[in-house]
């Protein structure tokens, strides 16, 4: 027996089945229900969304024995060979190789005609947005005085390619891109239907890798199949996907949490010459970030994942707690874009994971300043001088070894960078008269913050 694609084994029969479109599919059953459908759709969203499986449900909806109907019957001819790609009546046009004028001409011939069996004739057009412009100009007369007979239903992934006159006169639909959460119960849904073996990290991996594309991740999880004869595991996953071990991310991001520059970059310079990709990495350290401050804040809300990856991130979770994980996990976001985005994405994430080192140490530093003393969790930027603070006369005048008191700070013109626990300093910094640390910026008011944690 030959093997069918995952995508076409499970390709959504009814609407009930097309799973995170929910405003589409409540939008289209209401417009069938009520017989107020248009003629002519554009449907819009990222690739592997559902366009081109709404465009065939909605074309068995509309010419089904039982219908107009939101529940097509699925045994009618019209609905099984809708299904097949066989129907007569159904035409599908891949505007990405059939770009011309002639092509949209060819057509227009066909629309003359009534449809030979069913209540409508359905053109599909795929990648819509690739048409030629005088392709378009043709297409604008069909669409605007439609036969009664004619549905259109356009799908592109790049709306604004479309021209304005053309979505002007269709019913316009967003596809969304689809969670990972609801990608992941629907790997594990069709592993369990399938009879195969799909471990829930793996089923993660592969939902986050896929982007929001549903069809994405059912063609990875094909891969995964015929490369790990139906046992996918986070092996496999790491194998095909190239996602490195997760065991190696949880010690890179312990590590970059711990504010050990060093370790964190041999890590990073380890995985790059074994011929990891740089966005993947930077990706994969950004989930464990995630997966580490939710279990830090409750973890009821943690992704699922195996309970040894569990137990490396719980490390790390109650270590650092939510608060420094969610500012790295915001400054991992912004670099999100230099990563992927860059020329030279190794370089580029040599850099963010150098950032997302050195954040502990800004941040005690900011704690201090802001007058709520240093904190005390794990052992910071000790192993590396701290340098790096708000302010730019911290260079040039490391820490004092076992903590510097502010006034001393004040006489050696040292305006931060003093970071090390020690119980006096709060006390210090309180009845210190206060002199002026920083200026920044709050609110589009400058604000000296001053060494008694008071601002002016
Ligand atoms: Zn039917």
């Amino acid at each position: 027996m030959t093997y069918q694609v995952l995508a076409r084994t499970w390709r959504p029969q009814r609407f009930s089945e097309l799973f995170g479109q929910d405003a589409v599919v409540q939008t289209l059953c209401n417009a069938l229900t009520s017989g107020t459908f248009g003629q002519a759709y554009l449907f819009s969203g990222l690739r592997g969304v559902g366009k081109t499986t709404a465009a065939r449900l909605l074309a068995k909806a509309v010419n089904c024995a039982d219908g107009p109907t939101a529940e097509p019957c699925g045994e009618c001819d019209s609905c099984r060979e809708v299904a097949e790609g066989s129907s007569i009546d159904v035409i599908e046009m891949d505007a990405a190789t059939h770009t011309g004028v002639d092509e949209v001409r060819e057509l227009q011939e066909l629309l003359r005609f009534h449809p030979t069996r069913d209540r409508f004739r359905v053109i599909i057009v795929d990648e819509v947005h690739m048409l030629s412009k005088s392709a378009f100009n043709a297409l604008l007369k069909t669409i605007e005085e439609p036969p009664p007979y004619i549905l259109w239903i356009f799908a592109t992934t790049d709306r604004l390619k479309v021209p304005a006159t053309i979505q002007s006169r269709c019913q316009q639909l967003d596809f969304r891109p689809v969670g990972s959460e609801l990608i992941r119960t629907r790997l594990e849904e069709i592993a369990t239907k399938d009879e195969f073996t799909l471990t829930p990290s793996a089923a993660a991996s592969i939902a986050a890798a896929a982007e929001g594309s549903v069809r994405d991740a059912l063609s990875l999880l094909d891969q995964l199949r015929a490369f790990a004869s139906d046992n996918v595991d986070d092996e496999a996953v790491a194998s095909v996907l190239g996602v490195p071990p997760m065991e190696v991310t949880v010690q890179l991001v312990e590590a970059l949490a711990a504010g050990r520059v060093a370790d964190g970059l041999a890590l990073v310079r380890d995985q790059l010459a074994n011929g990891q990709d740089a966005s993947v990495l930077y990706r994969e350290i950004g989930r464990a970030l995630r997966a580490a401050l939710f279990l830090a804040v409750d973890p009821a809300l943690a992704p699922t994942m195996s309970e040894a990856h569990r137990d490396l991130l719980l490390g790390v979770a109650e270590s650092r707690g939510a608060d420094p994980l969610s500012r790295m996990l915001g400054l991992w976001l912004e670099q999100e874009a230099l990563v992927r985005g860059s020329a030279n994405r190794e370089l580029a994430l040599e850099v963010a994971s150098l950032r997302l080192a050195r954040w502990p140490s800004v941040q005690r530093v900011e704690e201090w300043l802001a007058g709520s003393g240093p904190i005390d969790s794990g052992p910071g930027p000790s192993s590396s001088p701290s340098s790096v603070g708000p302010t730019k006369s911290s260079q040039g005048t490391p820490p004092a070894p076992g903590g510097a008191s502010a006034a001393e700070a004040q006489e050696n013109g040292s305006s931060s960078g003093v970071t090390e626990e020690d119980p006096s300093l709060a006390e210090e910094a309180s009845s210190d008269p206060g002199v002026i640390l920083a200026t920044r910026v709050l609110g589009g008011e400058v604000v000296a913050v001053r060494s008694n944690g008071e601002g002016s």
